[in-house]
């Protein structure tokens, strides 16, 4: 896979990584060793920084010298991470945060102001849609939520206010698809900022940047850490925004802990590895699931009959690993499938090496009201499963336990 497409790292061509590859950057971007010469990134976890005299500190704190002070502001370990997912990601610079939510909130707080209009699918993760209604809305931002497969919504969301646009392709948990070039095309002819939130790809899997986007923000907590250990976010794209978002971040302090900039450097490593089998095991699964006769409905990208199937095919790089599903009947149903299942962790955490399986309608989305839900598609009878690492005919089994139960 050539990476990264615009290519803004490493920029000097005498860097050995110069025109490497994403396999090539993941394992090794960022990293610079220490006086001891350790083969993995070093661990700095120190709170803050001691200078050699006081005209040094001095220097410090007024910036006329680069250099740590303290770890709110700048840390190696988080640095190496930043780095990491800037060369990834194709992006001029990054920076990280204490989580996913961090990242949206401290982007919009950075590069909006009162007054300012939000235009989001809304087909985005739950919390994202409280942060927008609930607590940017009192600070004057306000937000229109849009069907995110549906252009001329789009288009006709736009006020003379709008700022930034905020979308997630693959949507969770439906995995509608969006066109981020043509929403890039739409967002720059009304002047605002695209948005997109790349978690569910990962730069493995998708470059939103390449296809126009202004920023890319991540929870680090799914599929970059992989292993689901640690809360972490980031925020990808040109020096210009991302330098006032980490101007927030330093005020404000939702800073990365080094602990876990270091769970996601290894994590980084073998990214593409895990996209590729999540993505394998997600395909098995929603074919055999497509053709059982308990399930009403698969929802996966991968799938010919999905409608944003050609779309992911040519933006996407492969399917990924979250897909839902329709049961036969209602919550009951869902439950019961749900209940039956050894393996799988009920849980609402995705981006696992474990399989996890959740009931959006009473969990991850049950703060919707029930009309929002039948906007959403979220009906009672569906089930998401974000696929793990374990062998496929296992998981396989798991499920048919439950769905067998009621067979006719
Ligand atoms: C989990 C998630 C978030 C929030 O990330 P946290 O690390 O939990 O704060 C944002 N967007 C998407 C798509 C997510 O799945």
């Amino acid at each position: 896979m050539p990476c990264p497409p615009e290519g803004y790292y490493p920029m000097d061509e005498f860097d050995p990584l110069f025109g490497a590859a994403l396999d090539t950057l993941a394992v090794r971007a960022g990293q610079t060793r220490s006086h001891e010469g350790e083969h993995s990134e070093a661990l700095y976890l120190t709170s803050s920084y001691v200078f050699a005299n006081a005209r040094e500190a001095a220097d410090r704190f007024s910036g006329s010298q680069p250099g740590n002070v303290y770890s709110r502001y700048t840390n190696p370990t988080v640095r190496t991470f930043e780095e990491r997912i800037a060369a990834l990601e194709g992006a001029e610079t990054a920076v990280a945060t204490s989580s996913g939510m961090a990242a949206i909130l401290c982007t919009c707080i950075a590069l909006l102001k009162a007054g300012d209009h939000i235009v989001c699918s809304r087909s985005v993760f739950g919390t994202t849609t409280v942060l927008f209604t609930k607590y940017l809305q009192k600070f004057g931002v306000s937000t229109t939520f849009v069907n995110p497969t549906d252009y001329s919504a789009w288009e006709a969301a736009f006020t003379p206010a709008t700022r930034l646009v905020f979308v997630e392709t693959p949507s969770n948990p439906l995995c509608d698809v969006v066109d981020i070039a043509r929403l890039a095309d739409i967002s720059h002819a009304h002047s605002a900022l695209l948005v997109v939130d790349n978690c569910f790809c990962t730069p493995a899997l998708q470059k939103p940047l390449a296809l126009g986007a202004d920023l890319v923000v991540h929870s680090a907590t799914k599929y970059i850490d992989g292993q689901g250990r640690c809360l972490g976010g980031v925020v990808a794209g040109p020096r210009q925004y991302v330098d006032e978002v980490l101007g927030f971040i330093r005020s404000a302090g939702p800073s990365m802990s080094p602990f876990n900039a270091w769970v996601f450097l290894k994590g980084l490593e073998t990214l593409r590895l895990r996209m590729e089998a999540h993505s394998r095991n997600a395909m098995s699964l929603a074919q055999w699931l497509a053709a059982h006769p308990q399930v009403e409905k698969v929802f996966y990208a991968g799938l010919p009959d999905h409608l944003g199937h050609a779309l992911a095919a040519r933006q996407q790089s492969a399917f990924g690993g979250v897909l839902s599903f329709r049961v036969n009947g209602g919550r009951e149903e869902a439950w019961k499938v749900i209940d039956a299942t050894r393996i799988m962790s009920l849980t609402a955490n995705l981006g696992d090496a474990k399989t996890t399986i959740v009931h959006p309608a009473t969990t991850t989305h049950g703060r919707l009201s029930p009309e929002q839900k039948a906007d959403a598609g979220i009906t009672e009878n569906l089930i998401r499963i974000a696929v793990g690492l374990e062998d496929i005919n296992d998981l396989k089994a798991d499920l048919a336990r439950g769905l067998g139960d009621y067979r006719v």
